[in-house]
């Protein structure tokens, strides 16, 4: 290793060894008001005390003083569209009609591949922005859609999975595929981004009621041809959807029955919303080791329903948080914990910070079955990570001054912060985004 590639980055230092419960649970997190993180070509060396790390690094690292902020991993959106960037926001109505109305419209210029470039590139910066360094993302039906993404977040050295849609009915004919022309060009795309660099595939049936039969079962054979790439689409989110899908294949016991019967209910399959359930879906999820994205903004703005995280977490399943744009409206996580935090109130249940920033961090990674990689600051991992600005707010900085103790300030950025509060972003140890460096 180069000296000039070692770093000591001085800070306050927080980051997530486990789930913390519903409860402060203080062994569950790591923290250092004079902190240090040592990172080397990309990899993180050591986190913990100043004192200790300056002694034994100060002569062999670049020095840099981050004046008080707190450096936090990097944040993972665990469920993302990026052709709806132009979607978010749209007025009215839930899930069915929205997607009509607005999403498939949108979607369908993503023929274009100079609109997929120019959206993956602005989509990109949106996540680096927010602090957000990985991501699980939907593409468009259209596999340029999927060489844009994966080509701009290689670019920036991001660890991020995609996989283009697989729709061949019940959407308009422009953006419907074939079963046969899914699996081809699925597979085309896998062989070609995953693995590469920080790049995964996620193989991606939109939802059942797009995908006919055989269109699920050749991805299901996909997905037990490459038992190591993930598996990617939407589940049980609102009431007339799973009326639907009950409707369109009588046979499955459930909206995951369908997904299970064609193998697509295994590691690595992550399901967004998952708010319909029963015991033994949640049972049959726990035991096939799929993961759900919870994403509160989407749910919440659509008038999905409220997602019931006690009896997943009860089961043990993954759990990461999702911003669902364009369904969800805001790319910032710090936006989503918020909006979570009030789901989880109408329902008696509670979310302290450190819990926040676990379902962002460590437990965005594990869903995503990338934690051996990054969620936190292990010695070895890749160095995503966020600086954030105490100060970022004039109410922010007000408020922050008279908390008593780094629960109540991680509470209270999970409930004021947004992209303001992101000072700077780092992806494998270098800056890939910088505020100041905005202003004026
Ligand atoms: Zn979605």
């Amino acid at each position: 290793m180069s000296s000039s590639s070692l770093r000591l980055h001085r800070s306050r230092l927080l980051h997530c060894l486990r789930d913390p419960g519903e409860s402060q649970d203080h062994t569950a997190y790591q923290y250092y008001s004079d902190g240090a993180l040592v990172v080397g070509d990309g990899k993180i060396i050591a986190a913990g005390n100043a004192s200790d790390l300056l002694e034994q690094w100060s002569a062999k690292a670049e020095i840099v003083d981050h004046d008080g902020k707190l450096i936090i991993p990097g944040l993972i959106d665990c469920h993302v569209h990026y052709p709806q960037v132009d979607a978010i926001a749209s007025y009215g109505n839930q899930l069915l009609d929205w997607l009509e109305r607005y999403t498939f419209p949108e979607e369908s210029k993503f023929s274009d591949v100079e609109k997929c470039r120019a959206t993956a590139e602005f989509f990109v910066d949106e996540l680096l922005r927010n602090g957000t360094t990985s991501a699980l993302v939907f593409a468009s039906v259209h596999p340029q859609s999927v060489n844009s993404i994966f080509e701009t977040a290689q670019r920036h050295s991001m660890r991020l999975a995609a996989g283009k849609v697989l729709m061949d009915r019940n959407c308009p004919p422009s953006l419907q595929d074939t079963a046969e022309s899914a699996y081809r060009d699925s597979r085309e795309l896998l062989e070609r981004w995953h693995g590469q660099d920080r790049l995964h595939y996620a193989i991606t049936p939109r939802f059942a009621p797009t995908c006919s039969d055989q269109q699920l079962s050749l991805a299901g054979q996909l997905a037990t041809e490459f038992p190591d790439a993930l598996v990617h689409t939407h589940l049980a989110e609102n009431v007339s959807e799973v009326a639907w899908v009950a409707e369109l294949f009588p046979a499955a016991r459930s909206y995951l029955d369908v997904y299970k019967r064609f193998e697509l209910l295994r590691e690595r399959s992550v399901f967004a919303h998952c708010i319909h359930l029963d015991d033994i879906d949640r049972q049959n999820l726990a035991s096939a080791g799929g993961a759900v994205a919870f994403c509160p903004t989407s749910n919440l703005f659509l008038g999905s329903g409220l997602f019931d995280l006690r009896k997943y977490r009860e089961n043990n399943i993954r759990i990461g948080l999702g911003t669902d744009v364009g369904g969800g409206t805001s790319f910032s996580l710090f936006r989503t914990m918020s909006e979570a935090y009030k789901v989880l109130q109408m329902q008696q249940q509670s979310m302290p910070g450190v819990r926040g920033l676990y379902l962002a961090t460590l437990g965005a990674a594990e869903s995503l079955y990338i934690d051996q990689y990054v969620g936190n600051f292990l010695p070895g991992k890749e160095a995503d990570f966020v600086v954030l600005d105490h100060r970022a707010t004039p109410l922010l900085k007000r408020r922050l001054e008279v908390c008593k103790g780094i629960e109540e300030e991680l509470f209270v950025q999970m409930m004021l912060s947004d992209d303001r509060s992101v000072y700077a972003t780092y992806v494998l140890g270098e800056c890939a985004y910088a505020r100041e460096t905005l202003v004026g």
